[in-house]
Order: structure tokens, then sequence, then C-alpha cells
């Protein structure tokens, strides 16, 4: 029976890769990779590899559950023996909204690329392969083997995606990693371009995948083969020393245009803290600080200094993210390239977005100043990230964990319960420290935020506004001065139509790489039309409209999307909400400021304060929209130059 079994099997393969029947395999090589995310593992992938005739045969499993969704891929790639693919087939999702349903069928230099329910007969380049995101590692694995088989060509096109999807491979080198008494011998890879930014992989001597650390959903993921798990944080630790190797060589070849002391003279300054543009303004900076700033009449140049004319410009303070996450370095000039000088990341991988922080405040690296909340949530299976607090005495060895690293906040998630809220505030608040997140299940915002949370991300008010019932939340937010990052251009991007153009509300869209696009071309809700996801999205601006209308404090936050243009979409919202265009620029600068208690150095253009600034070539308070048009972006006095900054990460500017 077992025989007959295996016949089954064999043939009903046959039938769904519409290939032949073939001989009997060579004995076929295994994986397991235990799946991790931000560090927690959360599933496997498996895979085999089996040698048929003058072919491998690839399938995998790709499985993982995350905070209580199920996300599972199937993929098969069938190869020559050079690892030159012939047929690939992926099926499922990758991440909670990016659901992958790709066929490639290549013979000889043509292609037929099945994707998205699209079908095209392409051209494939002599050097080219089939991988669809970063699932299935053993996908990317085979690329590797094919890469150095084919004489480790600079560039990979690669199939399903767009033109121009290149990816990019390197060795850096061999190393030993120790799992207990033993040491494995591993090669390591940097590839860029299978996602937006790169990854570190490690092959075995025998070829096969130990490792590979990378993002998914804009947040840290890791496959770790089972018997190398113990080397998890070790892996986690080499990618993140090749990481800032990166950013510091885009740093290197993105020198400021102007540092010191200079004069930018001639401009509109809106210098954000409610009073009128100031028309043909200067502004002089003087070792990363504003010196000065007024009418031009009345502000005097020191001899000497250098001017920079800024006609037909306008001026205003440096912008700031509330809500993300920079998993990558790619970040860091994204968000100077959009004039965001100042972000609040939101959870993160801890060895990763310490080490980042350490060296853009040394000036190793350029990127915007990074603010961090350490990520709390209670335990279980479905619980996100690694740091938990069932207990007050665990909450207080996390809440210090993050202090002595030097994080400003605490951001608590949904599994923490309602005592615990008041304990990690208590300690927190001990401590110096202020306290955001979710509201946890079982909890309202208003209850959240008496139980301590000085701020709360997303928003948690349900019902509409004007009611009683949302009236009274409002009064307690209001009474307790709680801030809201109500990242309303996430709720748009994923709440929209799907399969209606993003680009009709983000024109960001159409300057982000191919492995972004691809992502993105997939995000949005099924089975509603545009008319209705517009309708739930101004039920939110309502009272996003209304919170501010009370003198709740709202701040600007994104959760990532798309990179850099979901924090002018967020401003953008505010006004469409009912803000001026002041009160929506306010809350991407002096109110985020204020709510970290930094007012007293950023988010405004005043003497004294962070030469944290941004020159833009056409006036946003006329048009919101121009709040797109970055052309310098000022941290602490260094002049970038914005479309420098997009493409040293393959955006277009
Ligand atoms: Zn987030």
């Amino acid at each position: 029976m077992p025989t007959m079994r295996v016949a089954f099997v064999v043939a009903l393969s046959a039938v769904l890769f519409g290939i032949a029947p073939q001989t009997p395999s060579a004995p076929a090589e295994h994986g397991t990779l235990r799946l991790h995310y931000v560090q927690k593992p959360i599933g496997y992938e498996r895979y085999d590899l089996a040698r048929d005739g003058d072919a491998f045969q690839m399938s995998s499993d790709f499985d993982f559950t995350d905070r209580g969704g199920n996300v599972h891929l199937n993929a098969t790639l069938r190869t020559k023996a050079d690892y030159t693919p012939v047929h690939f087939t992926a099926k499922g999702k990758s991440y909670r909204f990016v659901n992958v349903d790709s066929d490639v069928i290549v013979d000889g230099t043509s292609a037929t690329v099945r994707a998205d329910g699209a079908e095209a007969k392409i051209t494939v380049p002599a050097i080219f392969y089939t991988v669809d995101g970063y699932a299935p590692f053993s996908a990317q694995m085979l690329m590797l083997r094919y890469w150095k088989q084919h004489g480790e060509p600079r560039v990979i096109r690669t199939v399903p995606g767009s033109p121009g999807n290149d990816v990019y491979v390197e060795s850096r080198g061999r190393e030993a990693i120790r799992i207990g008494t033993k040491a494995v011998r591993l090669e390591r890879f940097v590839i860029d371009g299978v996602v937006w930014g790169r990854e570190t992989l490690w092959l075995d001597e025998d070829g096969s995948l130990a490792a590979a650390i990378t993002r998914a959903g804009g947040l840290g993921f890791e496959a770790v083969r089972e018997d190398l798990e113990s080397a998890l944080v070790a892996f986690v630790q080499r990618a993140t020393i090749d990481r800032l190797g990166d950013l510091e060589t885009i740093t290197a070849r993105t020198p400021p245009l102007k540092i010191g002391t200079y004069a930018m003279v001639g401009g509109t300054i809106v210098d954000g803290t409610g009073r009128p543009a100031i028309a043909d303004g200067v502004v002089v900076v003087r070792d990363g600080k504003i010196a000065d700033v007024g009418p031009r009449a009345s502000v005097t140049i020191p001899e000497g200094v250098v001017t920079v004319p800024i006609d037909g410009k306008t001026v205003i303070p440096g912008l700031w993210d509330m809500h993300t996450h920079v998993t990558q370095v790619e970040w860091a000039p994204v968000y100077l390239g959009a004039g965001v000088t100042t972000v609040r990341d939101m959870g993160n991988e801890f060895e990763f977005i310490t080490a980042l922080r350490k060296d853009i405040n040394a000036g190793r690296a350029l990127g915007p100043r990074l603010l961090l909340a350490g990520l709390i949530d209670g335990p279980g299976p479905n619980a996100f990230g690694v740091y938990y607090a069932a207990t007050p005495d665990e909450a207080k060895q996390v809440v210090g964990k993050y202090h002595d690293a030097g994080f400003e906040q605490i951001k608590i998630y949904s599994l923490i319960t309602p005592p615990m809220v008041e304990a990690i505030a208590a300690e927190a608040h001990r401590l110096g420290m202020t306290v955001t997140g979710h509201v946890p299940n079982g909890m309202t915002i208003d209850q959240a935020a008496i139980a301590g949370m000085d701020q709360v991300a997303h928003l948690a008010i349900r019902g509409e506004a004007g009611s009683d019932e949302v009236n009274r939340i409002i009064g307690v937010l209001k009474d307790r001065r709680t801030v809201i990052d109500p990242t309303q251009s996430w709720n748009e991007l994923l709440g929209h139509a799907a399969g209606a153009p993003i680009a009709a509300f983000q024109p960001g869209v159409t300057k982000i790489p191919p492995p972004l696009n691809r992502l993105f071309s997939n995000a949005g809700t099924a089975g509603i039309d545009a008319a209705t996801a517009r309708t739930r999205l101004e039920r939110g601006l309502r009272i996003v409209k209304a919170l501010h209308d009370a003198g709740v404090p709202v701040v600007v936050g994104t959760d990532e999307g798309i990179p850099g243009h979901s924090v002018h979409r967020e401003i953008e919202l505010y006004v469409e909400a009912g803000f001026t265009p002041m009160e929506a620029l306010q809350a991407a600068t002096i109110a985020s400021a204020r709510a970290m208690k930094l007012d007293g150095e950023l988010g405004t253009i005043e003497k004294g304060k962070r030469a944290d600034l941004v020159v833009l070539n056409a006036n946003p308070l006329e048009k919101i929209q121009n709040i797109r048009t970055v052309r310098w972006t000022i941290k602490d006095g260094k002049v970038y130059d914005a479309p420098t900054l997009w493409r040293s990460v393959r955006f277009q500017p």
C-alpha cells in the first residue's frame, strides 16, 4: 500500500504541475526552516529538492500564524541542472494582506507570466530568475546557486514583476557560526531587490540555506534552519552590521550640499507657530541651529556668511512621522527625501533599531532623528514580538530594559490585560517615560487613557462623530490630553477598494521601486466599491476633526504605508477632514514635538531651535499637495538634496 500511495502522489503532482510523469527521482534534499516574525517563532518552511533526470524539482510549503491569522504559501520550481528556471508557481499568501498567485513557464528566451490574474508573454534576458517576494526562501536559495553557476553576474532580472525588477547579489565571504561546541561554516550573501532594500542570507558548504534575515509586511522576518535556531540573535546581529555598513555607503555617496553657517534668503517662511507666512524671508543657520529668522529687512546677515537664494521656494519645519517601524536602513534616505527629520519608531527589532539610532546620532549615517517606543505584548501564541508582561514584575523588567537602552516610550500591544496597563504605565512614568500603543483587547480607548496610556495609536473610536457616546469619549481624551496618531493614510491604503488604482489618492505610488509596487498592487479590501471605501474613510476623518476641534492633540503617523509618501498623504487627509493647511502642518511638526516633550528644541522655525527644515518648491498653505514638492531637507543644519536621497534607494524623485 505505501508504494501505491507514493505512485498516487507522483501522478497527482504531474496533473497539478502540468508535466509528464518522470522517472523516479534521485534522493531528495530536504530542508526545514523555522520562521520568525520580529524574532518570535511563528511557523515553518519545509522544502524538498529532487534531482529528476537532468532537472531539479523543488516544492515548498511555507506556513505561519501571525497574531492569530494563518499565512500559507505553496510554491514549486522546476529548473535545469544549472538551476535555470523552467516552471515556477506560487499560490497563497506571503503576508496578511499580500495575496500571491503566480505561474511562470519559461521556454528558451520567452516566458509566459501569469500573476495577479493577468497573463503576459515576455522575453527574458540571458540572466534572469523566478522569485516573487521573500517567500519561499528556498526559491531565493536556488537563485543564489544559479548566481554562482552563472559566473556571479552583477544583475539578475526577476519575474514576475514590473520591468526593471533587478536583483543584485553580493557574496560577503565565509564565516563560521558556533552552535554549542561545533562551528558551522557558512557563506554570507547580500541580496538587494527581491524585497525593497537588502536582505542577508547564508548558505552552508552544501549550498543549503542556513538562515535569512529579511522583512515581511514592513517588519523584521527571519528564517533559520532548525538545527541553527539557537543562533537566531547572532544572525540578526550580523545582518544588522551588514545593514549599517550599507547605510554608511549610501551616506558617503550622498554628502550634504552644505553644512556649517549659511543664510537662506528670499523665500517664503512658514515657521509653524501659526503666525502668518513671512514673505521674502531669511533663515540663518549656524552649526546645526537656527541663528536667526525673519523678514529680510529685519535680519542682519553676519559678514562673510554664505547666502543661498531661495526665491520662489517655501521653508517649513522638518516633518515628523509619529508612527513608523524603521525596519530597514533604506528608510533613512527615504524619510529625509520626503522632508521628514524626526520619526517615532513604534516597534522593531531591539538589536537593529538601537544600533541604527547610535549610528545616526554619531553622524556616521544619515537619517531622521529616531525616537523609540518599545513594544510589550501579553504572552501566548497570538502575541506580537518577543517582549511580554503578564505580571507586574515582568512589566518592570521589560520597561527597565527599554529605559536602559534609551527608549523614550513604551508601546502597549493588544494582548496586554487591563491591570497590566496600569502596572506598565506606573513603571514607565516612574522612569520618566511615556506610554503609547494599541487599545488592548477588552478595553475601550477612554478606559486605556484612564489606566495610564498617554497616547493611543490608530483611531480606536467606533460610532459617528457628534453622537453622545463619541462626545463622551472625546471628553475623556480631552481631559487627559491623550495624544492620538490616527493613521488615516494607512486605513485608506488597506481600505481602498481592491483593484482600484492607488495612484488616484496617492501619486507617490508611481515612484516606488518594483518590489514595493508589486506588494502594494495587491493591497486593498476585496468586495467593496470605491464609494463604500470612501464612506468608511470619511467616518474616520470626521472623528479626527472632532478630536482636533475639542483640543485633543492629533499627530501625523503612517504605520509605514507607502514609504515617505504616506506622511504627505496623512497631512492631506487632515485638510480633507477640515483642518486648515497650517493646522495639518502643525500636526506633523509642533504638535508632534510637543507630544514628545521636544517642543523646546524642535517643531517650529524659531531662533535657537535645531535647524530641521524643509525647502519646498511650492507653498503648502496655498495648496496642501505642495507638501510633496521637497527640494532640500535640512537636518541639524546639514542640507540634503531630496532627489539624490530618493534615487539612492531606487525610488524615483
Ligand atoms: Zn505600527
